[in-house]
């Protein structure tokens, strides 16, 4: 007779086997409403699942995280339904849940329309509204194989087919529709309450471009209308502040497609934005005890042989270049460079720690279906930087990270971290105490920063513990772009050494550490997080001046002068056009200072200011105007 332990620790015993649903009803008929699924030690189960032995038990509903991926997954059955009732001729594939979401990958010989997406929404909310039990039904594998074969379901068919023999399958069913599935599911499709289709792109069957493209519908669900209405404002703000549009309005950067895709090319405005946030970055690691290196791009293949890369990193890895009965491998990382220097000469206990940076251009193979303006490339910066240490001064080293990190993410305007520390996973090398000092290290720096973190068990690399810091845009968004790596491995194959205080030679430890991670795409998070509305200090053009006539034109250029004599990034518009077109204009392109000359201006020798948001500040002297913008660029704009 089962016994039930709850999440809040009471037991319910009960004299024969029982269903979650019937647990549910037996705590209160409001659970029992809001049921979804059922979490059996910690296994996730349909409410129908039969309960007969003690057990723990957590009935999960649309509060629990789970709960919401249950409804996500099931409404991408309903979207198959729904396709199947519409279009027979269109063959269902797999239809998992991702952020926010769900897909669903049919076969049909043409691409779907937004036309056919509304239909097919329609379709899904009648389905809903039916109600329809969702059943779970088990099946042999040979059989299910035959049962898709005869339904024409060619991919399903195939999909259950890999799946290893004498396993049995499950099936869940709502109305006619039939899918394998692992489940769970929701227990009715009266349970999808607010749902909404969003797009169609096409997809490789198993992500592999040699074979056929299918049409992968994507969609978004939430438990409520209110939740769903929020998200679909996000994605609008997210479109609005799209880095590619923002990047073109504004000139900053292209991707060539004459070039290749995945190439960036950064024009005058994006590569003056480039240079304040490298000039800052240099001015705060040099400060911080940093000095700098600068690396080819390309090195014999021996050495990604030594390194290690040319067998684990192979796939990201271009096809190497033949040359003078050498190959030369261009290069993914820039790590073993900075061991080259590093061996060059004996190093001494008292060397150490050697903290070397280097805006390090690196190329790695990409997909073309998964470049993505400047979030996903071919060719990229890195701010790399590699320290080498004694295992004795892991801790302050990597408190001094974390500080040089949050320093320089909080200039940006990001104040919410989101902390990862990541440990040993089963295959890893080194010892055992060297992982426990170590792992022990990057968790005490984080504790001695008081900063909260989240530890992911088992998910380093193999090489070494790892810190990832996640950042928060404007509108809520996470970004990953931080990471900090302990390497027990390199030194290893590149058989590293110190002399020790007692003469010794010893291995030094090596931490990577890349704080923007990618220049290219942290330019895109900022372009997204600003809106194009650039602080002060990073703004491409920070003041333009706009002449009312021509007659202002000479004093125009005088204070063109003086401005641009103090390092500020001014431009002049001396067009014969109507002040308030110029004004839109240059409103538009987000220069955060217009000037406005007139006669007045010119004869009291004051400039007339006005913000990009429209404020007017009134007239003043360039004296009493350059103070207020050296606040504000040292400010930073927080
Ligand atoms: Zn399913
Ligand atoms: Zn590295």
């Amino acid at each position: 007779m089962p016994s039930v332990s709850l999440p809040d620790g009471s037991r319910r015993h009960f004299d024969a086997s029982v269903s979650v649903l019937d647990v549910a009803r037996d705590i209160g008929p409001g659970l029992a409403k809001a049921a979804l699924a059922g979490k059996v030690d910690g296994r996730l189960v349909d409410v129908r699942h039969e309960i007969t032995e003690d057990t723990d038990l957590a009935i999960v509903t649309d509060r629990d995280p789970e709960g919401v991926e249950i409804i996500r997954h099931s409404t991408a059955h309903l979207l198959a339904q729904a396709v199947k009732e519409l279009f027979p001729s269109a063959q269902v594939t797999i239809g998992p849940v991702i952020e926010n979401g769900f897909y669903y990958d049919f076969a049909f010989e043409r691409a779907f329309t937004p036309d056919d997406l509304e239909k097919i929404e329609k379709r899904m909310r009648e389905l809903a509204k039916a109600d329809l039990p969702v059943e779970r039904s088990v099946m042999e594998r040979d059989e299910a194989v035959e049962h898709f074969r005869d339904m024409g379901e060619e991919y399903k068919a195939e999909i259950i087919a890999s799946i290893p023999e004498g396993q049995d399958i499950s099936l869940y069913r709502q109305g006619e529709f039939v899918d394998l599935c692992r489940g769970p599911h929701i227990p009715s499709t009266g349970r999808i309450k607010a749902f909404k289709l969003t797009k169609v792109a096409g997809a490789y069957w198993r992500g592999d471009s040699d074979n056929e493209m299918l049409q992968r519908i994507y969609g978004t669900a939430w438990p409520n209308k209110e939740q769903l209405n929020a998200y679909l404002e996000q994605l609008r703000e997210a479109e609005r502040r799209d880095h590619r549009r923002i990047g073109t309005e504004l000139d900053l950067f292209s991707i060539q497609e004459d070039a290749g895709g995945g190439l960036v090319f950064w024009h005058p405005k994006g590569a003056r934005i480039r240079r304040v946030i490298e000039n800052f970055w240099f001015e705060l690691h040099e400060r911080a005890g940093y000095d700098f290196v600068v690396t080819p791009h390309i090195a014999n293949l021996e050495l990604w042989k030594t390194s290690g890369h040319a067998d684990f990193y192979s796939d990201s890895m271009y096809e190497p270049m033949e040359d003078d009965n050498q190959s030369f491998q261009l290069k993914p990382m820039n790590c073993p460079f900075h061991v080259l220097v590093y061996k060059d000469r004996l190093h001494s206990y008292r060397d150490l720690p050697l903290r070397w940076g280097e805006m390090g251009t690196v190329y790695r193979r990409e997909m073309s279906g998964a470049l993505h303006g400047l979030m996903r490339v071919r060719g990229f910066t890195q701010d790399d930087a590699h320290i080498f240490c004694r295992e004795d001064q892991i801790e302050s080293e990597i408190i001094g990270v974390l500080e040089l990190t949050l320093e320089l993410l909080e200039a940006f305007g990001f104040k919410d971290f989101d902390i990862h520390l990541s440990t040993k996973p089963e295959d890893a090398v080194g010892s055992d105490a060297i992982w426990e000092h170590a792992t022990d290290s990057l968790r005490s720096a984080i504790e001695k920063k008081g900063l909260d973190y989240t530890l992911d068990e088992g998910g380093g690399a193999f090489y070494g513990p790892k810190i990832d810091i996640k950042i928060r845009d404007a509108i809520g968004r996470q970004w990953q772009c931080s990471t900090v790596q302990l390497d027990f491995n390199l030194p290893e194959r590149f058989d590293m050494e110190y002399v020790s205080e007692s003469n010794e030679r010893r291995r030094p430890i090596m931490i990577h550490r890349a704080l923007f991670g990618s220049l290219e795409r942290f330019f895109g998070v900022l372009i997204e997080h600003y809106a194009g509305l650039f602080p002060l200090w990073l703004a491409p053009v920070q003041l333009a001046i706009l002449t009312i006539t021509e007659r202002q034109d000479p004093y125009a250029r005088e204070v063109l002068a003086a401005l641009r004599q103090k390092g500020l990034r001014v431009d002049a518009d001396l067009r014969n056009e109507k002040i308030g077109f110029k004004i839109r204009e240059h409103t538009l392109k987000r220069v955060p200072y217009l000037l406005v000359l007139g006669d007045r201006e010119m004869e009291t020798n004051t400039v007339a200011v006005r913000t990009r948001s429209g404020e007017d500040l009134g007239s003043m002297g360039l004296d009493a105007l350059l103070s207020r913008l050296d606040a504000e660029i040292a400010s930073r704009g927080n």
